[in-house]
C-alpha cells in the first residue's frame, strides 16, 4: 500500500467529472487500499479517488475511523449514484481535506439512497443518515467536480480560495 499526494483547492483538477468505472479488478482493489491508508493517515472520513488524482467514480469513507471505541466502518463505493433524498434538510459544518483548515455549513438532504458497486463488482443499495448521508453527499460531489464551497455564497467561497492561495504561496 502506498500514502497518495491529495490535490488541494484550487487545483483545476479537482473541477474534473470523473468517469466510471468499466471493471472492477485488481488495479481499482489496489487503488481503494491506497485510498484508504491515505484517508485514514490524514485523518480524514471520506476520499474521492479524484482528490488523489484519479478521475474515476469511486470513493472511500469511514465515518468513525480508525482507533476509536467502536469498530471502524470503510466502506468503498465505486460507481455510486444518488436514487433517493428526504425531504427535510440539515446543516453541518463541512470541511475537506482539499480545502484544508477551512469549515463552513453546508446544507443537504438529511437522508438518501445511493447505489454502488463493490469490490466484487456486485451491486449494493446504501440507505443513509447523519454524518453518512453528509459524507457520501460531499464525496459524490467529488465526482461531478464539486466542493463544498461551491455551496456556499461566493463571497464566502472567494475568501476561502484566496486564504487558500496565500497559504500555497507561503509554503512553496
Ligand atoms: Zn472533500
Amino acid at each position: 500500500m502506498a500514502l497518495l499526494p491529495i490535490y488541494t483547492a484550487p487545483d483545476p483538477l479537482l473541477k474534473t467529472i470523473s468517469t466510471p468505472v468499466e471493471k472492477v479488478d485488481d488495479e481499482i482493489r489496489k487503488l481503494v487500499a491506497d485510498m484508504f491508508e491515505t484517508m485514514y493517515a490524514a485523518p480524514g472520513i471520506g476520499l474521492a479517488a479524484i482528490q488523489v488524482g484519479v478521475p474515476k467514480r469511486l470513493l472511500v469513507m469511514d465515518v468513525v475511523g480508525k482507533g476509536k471505541e467502536e469498530p471502524p466502518q470503510p466502506l468503498a463505493l465505486i460507481n455510486p449514484e444518488i436514487t433517493w433524498v428526504s425531504d427535510d434538510d440539515v446543516t453541518y459544518e463541512e470541511g475537506c481535506l482539499s480545502v484544508p483548515e477551512h469549515y463552513a455549513d453546508v446544507v443537504r438532504p438529511a437522508e438518501v439512497e445511493v447505489s454502488y458497486l463493490d469490490l466484487d463488482g456486485q451491486p449494493q443499495q446504501l440507505r443513509a443518515d447523519g454524518l453518512l448521508a453528509i459524507c457520501v453527499q460531499h464525496e459524490i460531489d467529488h465526482l461531478d467536480g464539486i466542493l463544498f464551497l461551491d455551496h456556499l455564497s461566493a463571497l464566502k467561497r472567494n475568501m476561502i480560495l484566496r486564504k487558500l492561495l496565500k497559504q500555497k504561496k507561503m509554503a512553496s
